[in-house]
């Protein structure tokens, strides 16, 4: 089973794909984690992605399809692939499709964490205490909301359509988000 989670930043993707890790002994595909690690490692990625991340921009298509590919083709994640921040923009989400379909796999699941802006700089700043990311200062946050909303809107319009869509109001507790999850997951 191959999960997307999507929803804007700090809508709990990274938190239920944990939870999904377990359940379907999955493996989570982070890009935010990825690019993040690539910018510690100062690799040539991370020289190239430091300033997009943190003005709240999107890394280009080319570097997080590269980060996304070996996974895919892994045949040991075959339908076992928990996608948490990817995709994110129309190129990517047929990408995915196109990757998959290579491998023979498919998108079984996607869940939307629908979340409002209010919510998110809320959770935020929270987390900024917590956990010290450096793209998690307020002006980044409300830049990194306005991309995603201006760039995922065509993502949402593409999933919507898909059977397999589901919607589910972000700003219910963890364990609430995740009974509905799991009310969708047989195995
Ligand atoms: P996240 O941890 O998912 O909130 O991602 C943190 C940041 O990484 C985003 O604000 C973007 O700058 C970048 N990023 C993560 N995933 C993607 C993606 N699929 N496409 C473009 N940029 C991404």
């Amino acid at each position: 089973m191959n999960i997307v989670l999507f929803g804007p930043p700090g809508a709990g993707k990274g938190t239920q794909s944990k939870y999904l890790v377990k359940k379907i002994k999955g493996f989570q595909i982070s890009t935010g984690d990825m690019l993040r690690d690539e910018i510690k490692k100062d690799s040539e990625i991370g020289k190239m992605i430091i300033n997009d991340m943190n003005d709240g921009k999107f890394v280009s298509d080319e570097i997080v399809n590269r980060l996304i590919k070996n996974f895919i083709f892994d045949p040991q994640k075959k339908d076992k692939l928990i996608f948490d921040g990817y995709p994110r923009s129309l190129s990517q989400a047929k990408n995915l499709d196109l990757l998959l379909h290579k491998t023979n796999q498919k998108i079984d699941l996607i869940f939307f964490l629908n979340v409002n802006k209010d919510t998110i700089i809320k959770r935020i700043e929270k987390r900024k205490i917590i956990e010290k990311r450096s793209d998690d200062d307020l002006n980044t946050i409300i830049a990194r909301f306005d991309t995603y909303m201006e760039t995922t809107k065509p993502v949402l319009d593409f999933y919507s359509k898909n059977p397999n869509f589901h919607e589910i109001d972000g700003t219910l507790e963890i364990d609430e988000i995740t009974r509905k999850i799991e009310s969708f997951i047989n195995v």
